[in-house]
């Protein structure tokens, strides 16, 4: 099979592999669609401890079933060859304390397939049966390969509380932040503030329904500030990840108000402690979703909630490369890219 393999900083190379055989308690998927995330841009430059080459990557996709393993029928009757699905890529042992609590991406044995194994950067995956989840009738493959991303906003807007006619503030209008959007939205907010550097990622936060604030012309803790009488966002999610970032999140969240973390692109920035004290600001961690955030997600896709179009793009696997040079240099009007093995 076909399969993009990332080698070095900076080098993806289309390879011939072996098609997976599937372990017990495995399915082997047809890829159909795999999306290239943010965190995946960080790991082909070598800036992700989590990812180490050769690793084909991959961990947003969906795909039709071909082949179940051993034990597979018996254990998961829902399942058959033939089958449309995504899948769940955050293993767990849904035995341990956070497994229990229902916070199964937090989970002590957590791995990731497209980092601790192979992705879905290929013709075909071998993924643990317990992960699978059929996609809805009628549901397309193309949508379905959103479930991840749009899981992920699912969580941002559950962390975010009851904020209902409140004001919410999100910096970063890439895929993650146009799903934290949508999410923030389906709470009857007042408005949302997105901010970000790229006008025609902008374009696409106004499209959904998103003020569009560009950073680099507006000072946007102090617009934030004034369209809330000066007190600040109820909520504000960072989904870049920046010191800069991060730091406007504080200044443009309102006393007693929430940060939420999002975005990973430094793993260690200054933030004004003092400041979070003295204005009991609430700071909260958003790491992608739990078991139930991923069923909400493919929900939100059949309703029909939430969505990325018009402005997907879909690309032959050979072309990741060059999407992920693109992605980095000069993203545009995106909201997400598709590879298609
Ligand atoms: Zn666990």
């Amino acid at each position: 099979m076909k399969a993009l393999v990332w080698e070095a900083p900076r080098v993806l190379n289309l390879r011939e592999q072996e098609i997976p055989k599937p372990a017990d308690g495995h399915v082997l998927i047809r890829v159909a669609y795999a999306g290239i995330c943010g965190s995946e841009l960080s790991g082909y430059l070598g800036h992700n401890a989590l990812r180490v080459p050769p690793l084909v990557m991959g961990h947003e996709f969906s795909g039709t079933i071909v082949e179940l393993g051993a034990d597979v029928r018996a254990q998961f009757p829902n399942l058959y060859s033939g089958q449309a699905v995504t899948v769940n890529p955050l293993t767990f042992d849904g035995t341990c304390e956070f497994c229990r609590a229902g916070l199964s991406q937090l989970c002590i044995a957590r791995k990731l397939i497209g980092a601790h194994c192979a992705g879905a950067f290929a013709e075909y995956v071998s993924v643990p049966a317990n992960l699978v989840l059929p996609l809805p009738p009628g549901m397309s493959l193309r949508t379905g390969a959103l479930t991840e991303p749009v899981a992920c906003g699912v969580r941002i807007g559950e962390l975010a509380g009851e904020i209902e006619n409140q004001v919410a503030f999100i910096v970063g209008a890439g895929p993650i932040g146009l799903v934290a959007l949508q999410a923030l939205q389906l709470k009857k907010l007042r408005c949302v503030f997105v901010s970000d550097l790229d006008a025609e990622r902008l374009n696409m936060a106004q499209a959904l329904g998103g003020i569009p604030l560009h950073a680099r012309e507006v000072n946007v803790v102090e617009r934030v500030r004034a369209e809330t009488n000066g007190y600040g966002a109820a909520v504000s999610a960072d989904c870049v990840g920046t010191a800069q970032t991060r730091l406007q999140c504080v200044q443009a969240t309102r006393s007693a108000g929430t940060f939420i973390l999002v975005g990973l692109h430094e793993e260690t920035s200054a933030l004004p402690a003092a400041e979070m004290i003295r204005r009991e600001i609430v700071t909260r961690g958003s790491f992608s979703y739990t078991r139930e955030n991923f069923f909400e997600a493919l929900r939100r896709l059949e309703n029909e909630q939430v969505h990325l179009d018009p402005w997907i793009v879909e690309a032959p696997l050979e072309q990741g490369g060059a999407w992920f040079e693109r992605l980095l240099n000069a993203p545009g009007n995106v909201s997400k890219v598709l590879l298609v093995p």
